[in-house]
């Protein structure tokens, strides 16, 4: 039953390292895990750990604090200065948990042994969990948005009218971005200035109506008879995907 658990989820088989130089704990854990479907494999020096990581494909890596070879610590700065793999560090009681999710290592969760198996298995679980969902809004931050003719590309930092690049100042294409990621919405005049000058913003409300012309004159057909960008009297502005006959 726990076998089906993770894969019914529609999750691609997801592959843990563990580095632990205790081996009849190191193999307990991945009888465990591979039981709940996970690909468990097993380093049982800093080295070795350190050598299989940087090979890569793991999702998650359990990392003993006192280790033979490279210390357990070294292993976890050095695997968060190579990207965003989650870490769970195996610890002593009397370790400095501070120092583990701190700055100083940056784990993202850690156990102290002896530790249980299936509280084990829950902080694999959440953490992974936890890792996927970001990994979601990373991808959703740099999806294109794609309005009519309009097109924003977060990843290349561009628009595009019609398929030609449009030159736009950093204000404007925030303000775009904004309207883009909001369809249909009265965007208050506030919120607005607030988000796209990132709470910076110290000048008067007309400068948003600047920015609001320069930005029609740019992606509207006919910047007087605006069919995206449309003033809501009182509120702000609200963008439509366009078709409304002005
Ligand atoms: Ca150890």
């Amino acid at each position: 039953m726990s076998d089906v658990s993770v894969l019914e989820k529609g999750q691609a088989l997801k592959k843990i390292l563990i580095i632990e130089d205790e081996r009849p704990l190191a193999e307990a854990v991945q009888f465990s895990l591979e039981k709940e479907g996970y690909e468990v494999d097993i380093a049982l020096d800093g080295e070795r750990g350190w050598e299989m990581f940087s090979g890569g494909g793991y999702d998650l890596i359990l990392l003993d604090l006192m280790l033979p070879g490279i210390e357990g610590m070294e292993i976890c700065r050095r695997i968060r200065g190579s990207g965003s793999t989650p870490v769970i560090m195996l610890t002593a009681k009397d370790s400095d948990v501070d120092k583990i999710l701190g700055l100083e290592m940056g784990a993202d969760d850690y156990v102290t042994k002896p530790f249980n198996m299936r509280e084990l298995v829950a902080r694999v679980r959440a953490v992974l969990r936890r890792a996927i969902l970001e990994g979601e809004v990373a991808d959703s931050k740099n999806r294109r948005l794609e309005v009519g003719e309009i097109v924003l590309d977060p990843e290349r930092h561009e628009v595009t009218v019609c398929g030609e690049v449009v030159d736009m100042p950093l204000m404007e294409y925030r303000l775009l971005e904004l309207f883009m990621r909001n369809p249909g919405k009265a965007l208050g005049r506030e919120y607005l200035l607030n988000k796209a000058w990132e709470g910076d913003f110290y000048g008067q409300t007309k400068t948003l109506d600047v920015h609001i012309r320069r930005l029609r004159e740019k992606i509207e057909k006919d910047p007087a008879n605006p069919q995206h960008i449309i003033t809501v009297r009182g509120v702000g502005y609200r963008f439509e995907a366009g078709g409304s006959k002005g």
